[in-house]
């Protein structure tokens, strides 16, 4: 059984293990690559996963992906500006499709997750390919007396016919004032400043990404998607909702409004947040230069592993300031890792329990590393046995400890002939200065069990 924290009831809440758990992922918006922060939310889904699977639970996995209606700025990333479609901007910025706007960064965002050894959702539907769901789900909300269409045409959801709005955020009607942004605009077309658009009438100036509705010409709002998509998925009911904090309210909040009235009953068991991410102290924000990818981290030659292991040292609910010091030293762990798994020939079945235990403990993987680290240490004088603890824990938390090959030249090969021999022979002076040659033209030279490993030297921006 999981223990998982549940923002709604404030509390653990327990994951039966009725097999396949249902979750459901808040997705990307897909018009511009995803940073590190973005990455860290989005990491949820696979740590449930991978928590399930060390006790043998297993899990549906469903991703939106948001190719059309995410009007609100959530990002920090100004050079988008709030009201507007973010794809149609991009595509105007790029001068091509919003589709191919669109279609692009779905395809580099698989290619991040992938580089961090994410098992990909079992399904990832579209928003632009949802549409006829969410008009249905938005017909049905008006003929339930929970939604209406305003003055401009635009369909709206009264946000006082749900009683419960607020459970999640604690952000209850009555403390939300006029004027407060809901969707990146201050609708004059709706009756109370609480409601927010389901679909929206557009105008002749929008010419891609639109739909004809019983309302007229329009495009949907963002929260009805993951209402329609997730309804779509697992019918009135799913385990478990994952996203980053700043989807508690209102996108979240909305959304429950929206299931829950379409359904009559609760549909999400738990709420589950992943906390904000830090980069050097500071937000990552572009208008601060301070936005960085997962291909930044990757070229100072530090890899997706190091990130996943940072990632997974720092609780999922708590506020991580990453900064360029701990992705080294992370990466610094993996190579010692790496250097030392050939040796593994069995399942450390004890550490295996050990953490196991810790993952379905509210996802602890801070504790899983701990555990790993402390075997490590009282196991110093046994390699193969550290090997197997090492081999094992990788395993168990997804830590890719392969090494690439390098492409090396004559010269480096030369070198690297040359060092072997001069080990052998323990001529450890010559060793030294062939290890300082190296170095100095930027490899990190260290001693696997097979003989030496080389690596690129690890180069943060400075
Ligand atoms: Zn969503």
């Amino acid at each position: 059984m999981l223990r998982i924290y549940d923002t709604k009831s404030r509390g653990l809440a327990a994951i039966s293990a009725k097999s396949p758990v249902k979750i459901y992922a808040c997705g990307p918006t897909v018009y511009r690559d995803v940073h590190l922060g973005n990455l860290r939310s989005f990491l949820l889904p696979d740590l449930i996963r991978t928590a399930l699977a060390s006790a043998s639970i297993e899990c549906v996995v469903v991703q939106n992906i948001t190719d059309v209606g995410h009007m609100v700025d959530d990002t920090g990333l100004e050079a988008v500006d709030p009201g507007q479609d973010k794809m149609l901007q991009q595509a105007a910025i790029e001068n091509v499709t919003a589709l191919d706007i669109a279609r692009k960064y779905e395809a580099q965002y698989f290619a991040d997750l992938t580089a961090l050894n994410v098992h990909l959702p079992d399904q990832t539907p579209h928003a632009s390919e949802t549409i006829d769901q969410m008009v249905e789900v938005i017909a049905k909300l008006i003929e339930l007396g929970f939604a209406y269409q305003g003055d401009d045409g635009s369909v709206f959801f009264s946000a006082e016919k749900f009683s419960s709005y607020g459970a999640i955020s604690g952000n209850t009607l009555d403390q939300l004032k006029p004027g407060h942004r809901f969707d990146g605009e201050v609708n004059a077309a709706k009756r109370f400043h609480g409601d927010w658009a389901l679909w929206k009438v557009s105008d002749e100036r929008r010419t891609q990404l639109t739909w004809e509705t019983p309302w007229g010409v329009g495009f949907p709002g963002w929260h009805i998607e993951c209402t329609a998509m997730s309804l779509n998925a697992f019918g009135n009911h799913f385990d478990i909702h994952t996203g980053g904090i700043d989807l508690r309210f209102p996108h979240h909040e909305n959304e429950r409004a929206q299931s829950n009235s379409l359904t009559g009953t609760e549909v999400v068991g738990s709420w589950v947040h992943a906390e904000h991410l830090l980069f050097e102290g500071r937000k990552m924000s572009k208008s601060t230069n301070n936005v960085v990818l997962l291909r930044d981290v990757m070229a100072a030659n530090i890899s997706p592993a190091a990130v996943r292991l940072v990632f997974l040292e720092n609780h999922f609910r708590q506020q991580l300031n990453l900064t360029w010091d701990t992705l080294v030293a992370a990466e610094q762990t993996i190579r010692r890792w790496s250097d030392q798994i050939e040796l593994a020939k069995d399942v450390d079945s004890e550490l295996k329990v050990e953490m196991s235990s810790h993952l379905l403990n509210n996802l602890n993987t801070a504790d899983a590393v701990l555990a790993l680290r402390a075997k490590e240490k009282s196991l110093a004088k046994s390699p193969s046995a550290r090997a197997n603890a090492i081999a094992t824990a990788a395993d168990l938390l997804k830590l890719d400890l392969t090494t690439a090959p390098l492409e090396l030249s004559d010269e480096i090969k030369n070198l690297v002939t040359q060092r072997s021999d001069a080990r052998a022979e323990k001529n450890w002076a010559l060793s030294d200065q062939l290890r300082d040659e190296l170095t100095k033209l930027g490899y990190e030279v260290s001693d696997a069990n097979s003989g030496t490993q080389l690596r690129r030297a690890i180069l943060p921006p400075t």
